[in-house]
């Protein structure tokens, strides 16, 4: 069975970036319902039971295909949410990690490449910092998909889900993803970088 994992911070502690009310139902409702909706699938599939989900992600063309859209969804809503909170924190982390700056030229380079990719994301789905070898690209992914089945490891995600900026952005996605990077945690980010 999985959990949800607290948030690690008050719903109100990434203002004004992030608004409360937001951070509240994306978490309590949104996130919440992933991981019901993802135990409810495991229910059916006694083998996969246990697993950590990183490998159900992986190996999710593995799942009878009667099941695989609701583990693929669900699973997938469950692990980028988890992702999205750790990577996030009031104030912000320090400095992006040397590495980042260095594969794209400077960090400036690497906001407006990640930006692009974020905006241009049609529809609900995510933008990526992912670790493929010892290479650093900027993918997105649709709906909940997640980059773990191409091999590929997640360093940083942003969710441009409407649901994650509407009631203070609109349909501004922009001026959401502009202020997401002042509640970046670059301290969690060189973690995962470095593992
Ligand atoms: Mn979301």
């Amino acid at each position: 069975m999985f959990e949800l994992p607290d948030l690690g911070y008050s719903f109100d502690a990434l203002e004004p970036y992030i608004d409360a009310q937001t951070m509240e139902i994306h978490h309590d409702k949104h996130h919440a319902a992933y991981v019901a909706k993802l135990n409810e699938a495991l229910q059916s599939l006694p083998e996969w039971q246990g697993k950590p989900i990183e490998e159900i992600l992986k190996y999710i063309e593995s799942i009878p295909s009667d099941a695989r859209n609701a583990v693929r969804n669900n699973g997938g809503g469950h692990y980028n949410h988890t992702l999205f909170w750790e990577t996030m924190k009031p104030g912000g982390g320090k400095k992006p990690p040397e590495a980042i700056t260095k594969a794209f030229g400077s960090f400036d380079d690497f906001k407006t490449k990640f930006t692009a990719e974020a905006v241009g994301r049609f529809g609900s789905g995510w933008a990526w910092l992912v670790k493929d070898g010892d290479n650093l690209e900027i993918i997105s992914t649709q709906n909940q998909e997640t980059p773990l089945k191409e091999s590929k490891a997640p360093i940083l995600g942003l969710d441009v889900w409407e649901h994650a900026y509407y009631l203070k952005y609109q349909n501004r996605r922009p001026e959401y993803i502009e202020a997401w990077w002042n509640v970046v945690n670059w301290d969690t980010v060189a973690k995962r970088l470095n593992t």
